[in-house]
């Protein structure tokens, strides 16, 4: 199947006609071809947005909300369409998709179609000056929104749906290596009544056609999640002509387990935190510090619930992991596998690809549980991004504050404990966006969500999203 660029509210082939094979990753078999766009379109893509822009920014804030919250619905309404395009595409187990991913970008559609009729400015009376100051939140104009492959609907409609809630028209562009759902979602939006230009979505390489976004000179802002390199990269090209910047990059986040938590709920939730969507969320917690009091008794029984994982074809009901996106993503955790191992770490379970039967060509991986000595080696230090875990014992919360703290990220951090003052102690000193105590992956779209260091620069989430996708304009009148 062709997937094509949506642009002006029309499906269209690139300019050049080239174009690029979209691979199964559950049995690495290419299933269609997507657009090798170029600059071309991704100026036509600016400039259907440039002639929305006008009338979108001028729409009521009820006619934008009513528009989004019917994408929503439709994208309900299609539950079952995009889970399977989702999971075909991805290789994440369906179970997933339909519970997780597909849901959610519904929920980003309704969410930030409420959020806008909320979303209000302040005025300030200066006292005595007989004047009174109020600000305007402006539309910024055309926007451009680059997303990963790991949440792809999910992530993608994050910045889409605060960007156009706003009033903006975006030219988007999801990875590569995940398009479909992306694709599917032009049709909704057409269905929605979304007036066309508003949302313009190009598809191609992350080096030619995101390129060509964050270089154009006239999209003045840019939302980004994806890896820190690429987004040392964006900030670079960006810098020069002063684009508003979201940049929402990796994570090696730390899971830390102090003897006094509730057992068995932690035990469950590390099993998910590990390895959820094959490991492949920037907010897995993939390095897990363990109080050296309950050390051993963890050990077995995060290993023995690890090894009941079953790794298998995506579409299987009972699949809990299942293939990773690509074969070079797969041969790149597997590599590390192999440093872990040449780094003297031992390996408690897992390391191994799996072949699955009927599909011996799909991406699948053993979830995998390191034990390593410290906190130096390259597994605890680099980011991963696969179903791999490491665990290793502390003697006291100053140590492994220090460990926890101790690497380039700072996205997100689980505690676990019932101690409410190391709870307080932690929580205030844990380097990262985002800590949560005693649950994991917990989300309130209302909240900031983002990561400090190299883990991005920016808030996204609730009003956060909206103020990004605004100008501030100060008004002061005296009288
Ligand atoms: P990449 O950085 O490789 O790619 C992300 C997106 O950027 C893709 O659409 C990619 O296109 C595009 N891109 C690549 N190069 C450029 C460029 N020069 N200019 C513009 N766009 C470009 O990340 P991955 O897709 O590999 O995603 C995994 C990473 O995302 C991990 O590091 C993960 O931690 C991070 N992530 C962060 C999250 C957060 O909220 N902080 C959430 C989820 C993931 P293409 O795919 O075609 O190359």
């Amino acid at each position: 199947m062709n997937i094509k660029n949506y642009i002006n509210g029309n499906f269209q082939n690139p300019k050049n006609n080239g174009w690029i094979d979209n691979y199964n990753p559950s049995n690495g078999e290419i299933y269609g071809q997507i657009p090798n766009s170029s600059k071309e379109d991704v100026e036509d893509g600016y400039l259907s947005a440039k002639s929305a822009f006008k009338q979108w920014s001028k729409t009521t804030l009820e006619d934008r909300s009513r528009i989004l919250i019917k994408i929503s619905e439709l994208l309900e309404k299609n539950l079952d369409r995009f889970t399977e395009a989702e999971s075909k595409d991805n290789g994440k187990p369906i179970s997933l998709a339909k519970a997780i991913d597909i849901p959610r970008a519904a929920s980003n559609f309704r969410f930030f179609g409420n959020a806008i009729t909320q979303f209000a400015s302040e005025s300030h009376e200066s006292i005595g000056q007989n004047a009174i100051n109020y600000t305007l939140r402006q539309p910024i104009g055309v926007v451009g929104c680059i997303s990963p492959w790991n949440l792809p609907l999910y992530l993608f409609t994050w910045k889409i749906a605060p960007a156009i809630a706003a009033g903006n028209c975006v030219v988007a562009k999801p990875s590569e290596v995940t398009p479909m759902t992306a694709y599917l979602l032009g049709e909704i939006c057409n269905e929605a009544g979304l007036p066309k230009g508003v949302l313009n979505i190009v598809h191609g390489l992350g080096t030619t056609t995101g390129q060509s976004i964050i270089e154009h000179p006239d999209i003045k802002a840019i939302s980004f999640t994806g890896g820190t390199a690429t987004g040392a990269h964006i900030a670079k090209v960006a810098a020069p002509m002063f684009k508003k910047l979201s940049l929402e990059l990796g994570g090696k986040n730390p899971n830390i387990i102090f003897a006094d938590c509730d057992y068995e709920d932690m035990l469950n939730t590390t099993v998910r935190s590990s390895f959820a969507n094959q490991g492949q969320i920037c907010l897995c917690g993939s390095r897990i510090f363990v109080e050296e009091t309950m050390y051993n008794t963890f050990k077995t029984d995060f290993v023995a619930k690890v090894k009941q994982l079953k790794v298998g074809h995506p579409s299987d009901l009972d699949t809990n992991i299942g293939a990773l996106v690509s074969k070079s993503h797969f041969e790149k955790v597997m590599e590390y596998i192999n440093i872990g191992k040449q780094e003297g770490g031992k390996i408690l379970c897992g390391g191994n690809e799996v072949k699955v039967e009927g599909y011996e060509n799909g991406y699948y991986l053993e979830p995998t549980v390191i034990e390593v000595q410290n906190d130096d080696c390259r597994v605890n230090q680099e980011e991963i991004f696969g179903p791999v875990v490491t665990i290793m014992p502390f003697k006291s919360e100053e140590d492994v504050l220090k460990m926890a703290n101790e690497v380039k990220y700072g996205l997100s951090a689980t505690l676990w404990t019932n101690d409410l003052k190391r709870t307080m102690r932690m929580t205030n000193e844990l380097e990262a966006g985002i800590v949560w105590v005693n649950t994991w992956m917990l989300r309130d779209l209302r909240t900031p969500f983002g990561g400090v260091k190299e883990s991005g620069v920016g808030r996204e989430g609730g009003f956060e999203a909206l103020r990004f996708f605004t100008e501030a304009k100060n008004v002061c009148i005296k009288y």
